[in-house]
């Protein structure tokens, strides 16, 4: 469980805080009053916090020293405060911090946990800085480092490219305009060929001397841009913040379209958007492909005998068995009901039959928990194809009439290719 320093000197507000967080997250609070206790605690030696919630005013400690102690430490701290005035922000910004919190606000404590969570999920986020002043790209790095996000960098556009081409999963980037070899423009023209602005987020550094310079960065396809020379921290942090979340959000909305919702394996829409890239990939390079349709035996009886619920369970017991025994880069849907269908690239005929039969053995074998007492088993049925006909439609349509064979004759086999083996 990852812990969190909250330094706050009121009883009532402290006891709030550190309740809040440990029912709305998983981090455990360790709660001091003041300076000195705090001193202490950040010697002990097992102290590992993740990160630090500071208040800016305590008794001994009245003009956010404690600030220092902590950030000192390399703690992410967030810094509540009863007031801020001009003088009071730049300071806190200065002291590298997370974000400040305003202590009246009611939702102070929510946008606190928020933020907790965020620094936990940053890790996983990578940004690339693409600019060819060292001292801005330290800059920039050191500011999403202080959030915990994963930085990369770059000192032009070409070598921009490059570690895109190595990170993939790249999420947002931090681009100036004016470098050798390749400048912000054509980089930002680059990126769109193969990303589209709800897949990864770039934000131009325009230059103040340049009116037009925003326009154009957007125009070449950039979400947002920030001005170099009337740069604020504040601002800096709140955009690549709601880029990301809305990034987030775009991204599970479009997983949800994708899947089924039951067993999260793929849904018949995605199966027959992206199998026909696969469909046409391996046709053009001449590579094999298997396409079985899996269905479950007598699933009907299960629902009459069971109820509902435990034929849900079977289904997502069926559909996690099919994930485990499949390789990542094969397509497992549901295509509806109780009827799964699997695309396999490069899966001949003779190990087609071996893995649709150890995959029939295992269902089989294995006992399905229905509730707390009792289990039950089910077999499957699979008709399965192994050459290239003219489209996916066809292929998956001889693959459920091998798979109507099986079921008319005995259920609980696999049959590949008409050739109907092992029963
Ligand atoms: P066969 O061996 O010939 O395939 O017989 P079957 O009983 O498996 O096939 P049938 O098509 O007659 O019945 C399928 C059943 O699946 C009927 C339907 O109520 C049930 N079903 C479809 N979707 C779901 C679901 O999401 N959850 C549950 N629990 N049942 C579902
Ligand atoms: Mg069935
Ligand atoms: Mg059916």
């Amino acid at each position: 469980m990852k812990k969190v320093l909250v330094v706050e000197d009121s009883s009532f507000f402290g006891m709030v805080i550190k309740n809040k967080i440990q029912t709305k997250s998983n981090f455990y609070v360790t709660w001091t009053k003041n300076l000195s206790e705090t001193v202490k605690e950040l010697n002990k030696a097992n102290n590992n916090f993740f990160a630090a919630v500071l208040d800016f005013n305590l008794p001994d400690a009245p003009q956010g020293e404690v600030i220092d102690k902590v950030t000192s430490k390399n703690i992410p701290s967030i810094v509540f405060t009863g007031n801020v005035s001009e003088q009071i922000r730049e300071f806190v910004w200065s002291k590298k911090v997370v974000d400040y919190i305003l202590k009246e606000d009611p939702n102070s404590v929510d946008y606190l946990i928020a933020t907790l969570k965020r620094l936990e999920k940053n890790p996983d986020i990578k940004i690339l800085v693409v600019d060819d002043s060292p001292l801005f790209r330290k800059t920039i790095s050191d500011l999403l480092q202080n959030h915990n996000y994963t930085v990369l960098a770059a000192g032009n556009g070409k070598e921009a490219l490059e570690v895109i081409n190595e990170h993939p999963d790249i999420k947002m980037v931090i681009t100036d305009f004016n470098m050798p070899e390749m400048d912000g423009f054509a980089l930002t023209q680059k990126i769109r060929e193969r990303y589209s602005s709800d897949e990864l987020i770039i934000i131009g550094i325009s230059s103040e001397r340049d009116t037009y310079m925003p326009a154009r960065f957007l125009k070449y396809g950039a979400n947002d841009f920030i001005v170099k020379q009337s740069f604020l921290t504040e601002e800096f942090y709140c955009r690549v913040t709601q880029h990301l979340d809305s990034l987030e959000r775009l991204q599970a909305v479009k997983e949800a379209s994708m899947k089924d919702f039951l067993t999260g394996l793929y849904n018949r829409r995605y199966f027959f958007d992206f199998g026909q890239k696969l469909f046409a990939s391996a046709k053009r390079d001449n590579l094999t492909l298997a396409c079985a349709m899996i269905d479950i035996d007598f699933f009907k009886k299960v629902n009459d005998t069971y109820g509902h619920k435990a034929g849900d369970l079977v289904l997502q017991h069926v559909a996690s068995t099919l994930k485990s025994r499949m390789r990542g880069t094969d397509i497992i849907a549901r295509l509806g009901g109780e009827e799964f269908c699997i695309l396999a690239v490069n899966l001949k005929e003779n190990d087609a039959k071996k893995v649709f039969e150890e995959l029939r053995q295992t269902i089989e074998k294995s006992s399905i928990q229905i509730d707390e007492d009792q289990t039950i088993n089910v077999t499957i049925s699979t008709g399965v194809v192994t050459e290239l006909t003219d489209n996916l439609e066809d292929m998956v349509n001889r693959a459920d009439a091998l798979l109507y064979e099986a079921k008319n004759s005995g259920r609980n086999k696999v049959i590949v290719n008409k050739l109907n083996f092992l029963s």
